[in-house]
């Protein structure tokens, strides 16, 4: 196991922000997973996993601790069952399912990211999410120290929430991810700008290989590269509202998305309405195209990109009574917190 210390958290991360983390340990094989937690309890130190890092922020403290960067690599599919790696890249797989004519998870192409993190917060896009097509994970048990397989109905999937972002935070290392698909392709109506799309552009193969290009298209035009900008988004979760809240939010005009997975308000737009769209607020860019996408072009800091943040989100309040949930993780500087070790 490869092992580093003084990392910049920026530096494993899109958003390219925070400190340094004291120890970072790569993941390449199973058996360095109880390795890195031993070495960690040993020092009580707190440990975090990071993928892709395109859902990660770090703050300026950096973390007194052990980051696991998840590295995990392999590939099998057998008659559409899928198993793959944690380390893999998610949209790979994405690519590899549509080439071999799989429906499930189509729509869910070009987010960044890798497979081990597809699952922790449901990942969704355009009307799939990825507990659709879940089977298990194979995983690490930090709370017992072993190997263990886990199914869809321990996930306890919800919008962009599973177990693993809720109530067993940090308590497992997924190693693989097992999805199980169909040879088919989505039924439409699609979603409101995959319509529009087909309808500008004239698209007829709604095969998974055209949903995957309609949605790459649509998805270039609107979201930055984290590659290439630093970024992370959808920085906001939509905010669900109750029958009552719909009613009392229809009444007022509001842009209210009745769903067969309950009502929402797109905070896309409640963000808009607030005339941040586009606009820069301490070195944060909300992106012009989709403003659930925060740009770090020249916040630099976690403490401006909280001035941002707080902006933002108590402005939507002011206006329209609802706070936004932040969607992505952060690393908590903390010794010894409960299930965070
Ligand atoms: C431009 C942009 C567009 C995006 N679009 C979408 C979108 O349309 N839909 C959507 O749902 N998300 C979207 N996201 C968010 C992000 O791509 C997903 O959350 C993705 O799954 C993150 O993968 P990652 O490997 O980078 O995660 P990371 O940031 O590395 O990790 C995310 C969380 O998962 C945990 N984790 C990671 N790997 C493991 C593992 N092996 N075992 C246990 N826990 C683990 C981490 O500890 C962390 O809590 C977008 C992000 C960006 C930057």
């Amino acid at each position: 196991m490869k092992s580093y210390e003084n990392i910049f958290i920026s530096s494993l991360t899109t958003m390219r922000i925070g400190g340094i983390a004291r120890h970072v340990f790569e993941i390449e094989d199973e058996k360095d997973i109880p390795e890195a937690y031993n070495f960690a309890s040993a020092y009580w130190y707190p440990t975090y996993i990071i993928g892709g890092g395109a859902n990660t922020i770090g703050r300026d403290e950096g973390l007194d601790g052990v980051i696991l960067l998840n590295r995990l690599r392999g590939f099998s599919e057998n008659n559409g069952e899928f198993t793959i790696m944690a380390g893999e890249n998610w949209d790979n797989v994405v690519d590899y399912a549509c080439q071999k004519g799989y429906t499930g998870i189509e729509a869910l192409s070009k987010i960044p990211g890798l497979v081990g993190a597809a699952p922790v917060q449901n990942i969704g896009a355009y009307g799939q999410e990825v507990a659709n097509v879940f089977k298990s994970a194979r995983a690490y048990d930090t709370a017992t120290n072993s190997f263990i397989t886990l199914e869809k109905k321990d996930f306890q999937f919800g919008y962009r929430k599973s177990i693993m972002n809720t109530t067993m935070k940090n308590r497992f290392f997924i190693i693989s991810v097992t999805l199980e698909m169909k040879p088919g392709h989505m039924e439409r109506p699609f979603y409101n700008s995959m319509e529009k799309y087909i309808e500008d552009y004239g698209a007829t193969d709604f095969s998974p290989k055209g949903i995957r290009e309609i949605v790459s298209n649509i998805r270039k035009d609107k979201l930055p590269d984290p590659r290439e900008k630093a970024s992370s988004g959808s920085f906001f979760k939509n905010v669900y509202l109750d029958p009552i809240e719909t009613e009392k939010a229809e009444m007022k005009g509001w842009a209210v998305h009745r769903g067969h997975d309950g009502n929402k308000i797109n905070s896309a737009w409640l963000i808009e309405q607030c005339g941040f769209k586009g606009q820069l607020l301490y070195g944060m860019r909300v992106n012009p195209a989709a403003p659930l996408v925060l740009i770090n072009e020249s916040a630099g800091t976690y403490a401006n990109l909280a001035r941002a943040r707080a902006q933002i989100t108590s402005t939507v309040y002011d206006k329209f009574g609802y706070w936004m949930e932040q969607e992505p993780v952060e690393i908590i500087n903390t010794k010894n917190r409960g299930a965070q070790r």
